[in-house]
């Protein structure tokens, strides 16, 4: 019989004590929690799991987040920024291999919007890719519109926190405009995707249960949770990294809570426990984010500290196999 919570849960009667005690889920309530997820993600997605490719395009960036080491305080960090062409040429070998979601990251660095809008008609006119998501970052509602327009579908732009107080000390901005750019994002017809860290410094457990219904809130199309990773050259670096189970359990709540969404299995789950992301799939993820940043640059691209696992094409299939599903590439 399944466990109440858990049932509460599948039928959206759960409140957040309940939310908490299976965030704290171990040995058999884990297990259960896991299994739940998997039933989900099989319903409604079968054994498919959605490969993306990303382009890291640009390290430059105007916010000082306190755990990434591209926030502009890191002088030590040597910036770049990819052209056009560039793009271009990344774009079409991630076509090539037949992956079907072209996904362009950057530091939040408004000096790419008109390289973006560039490209992006000839990566969705001469490739025929139609799925093009940005991750790029807080913009106006009228940046938002042309990216839109010009063929980006989708946008992730996560809330990380859903604690205005904690938002604001470690991202030195509010909370509220991020959550307006989301709204405007839907406004927009964008898909859009969101999401938390787990295991920020100060971050109660309370607080991911919030985190939890925020996303319930926002009725986003993909959502996302990673852990905290600790990094060089930034004021958290020597913070310990975000609790494993703790993600994963966030990650399987937000599987049975809302069904139909895309869900990643994040590198820096490989990063924490090698096959990590395996368990994530077996948490109820769906997605899987390869690298394609040349090499040159991808060093540089320091969201997940210098020693970042890169997700390659040959981990992702092997990723995959290992949990019993099948790649969408054609
Ligand atoms: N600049 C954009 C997009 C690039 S950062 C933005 O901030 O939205 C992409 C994601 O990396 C962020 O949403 C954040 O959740 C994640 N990230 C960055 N540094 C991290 C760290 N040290 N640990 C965990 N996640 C991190
Ligand atoms: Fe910039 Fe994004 Fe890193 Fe914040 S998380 S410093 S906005 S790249």
């Amino acid at each position: 019989m399944t466990n109440k919570i858990i049932e509460n849960l599948k039928f959206g009667k759960i409140n957040k004590s309940e939310i908490v005690q299976l965030l704290k889920a171990r040995g058999s309530l884990q297990k259960e929690l896991f299994e739940q997820a998997k039933q989900t993600r099989q319903e409604f997605f079968g054994n498919k799991v959605f490969v993306r490719g990303v382009i890291e395009i640009s390290n430059y960036c105007r916010k000082n987040c306190d755990y990434c080491a591209i926030r502009y305080s890191n002088k030590k960090l040597e910036r770049y920024r990819l052209t056009p062409e560039e793009i271009f040429s990344v774009a079409k070998q991630i076509n090539a291999l037949g992956i079907q979601t072209l996904f362009i990251q950057s530091g939040e660095d408004p000096n790419t919007d008109k390289i973006v809008e560039e490209v992006l008609p000839k990566i969705k006119q001469e490739l025929k890719i139609n799925n093009i998501i940005l991750c790029l970052g807080n913009r106006s509602k009228e940046q938002y519109k042309k990216f839109k327009e010009l063929g980006a579908n989708a946008y992730i732009l996560k809330f990380e926190t859903s604690d205005s107080i904690l938002f604001q000390k470690i991202r030195h901005e509010p909370l509220e405009q991020r959550l307006q750019c989301l709204k405007w994002l839907k406004e927009l017809g964008f898909e859009v995707g969101t999401g938390n860290i787990t295991g920020l410094p100060e971050q109660t457990i309370e607080s991911i249960a919030e985190d939890v219904l925020l996303a319930k809130k926002l009725n986003t199309e993909f959502v996302s949770t990673a852990p905290f990773v600790p990094n060089e050259n930034t004021p958290l670096k020597k913070e310990p990294h975000g609790d494993f189970d703790l993600t994963l359990n966030t990650l399987a709540i937000w599987r049975i809570m809302l069904k139909n969404v895309l869900i990643p299995t994040v590198s820096a789950l490989e990063k924490i426990k090698k096959g990590g992301q395996i368990l994530g799939f077996n948490a109820g993820a769906n997605v899987i984010t390869v690298n394609f940043t040349p090499s040159q640059y991808r060093k540089k691209y320091l969201i997940y500290s210098k020693k970042r696992f890169v997700v390659t094409l040959n981990h992702a299939l092997k990723t995959i196999k290992s949990a019993g599903l099948s790649p969408d590439i054609e």
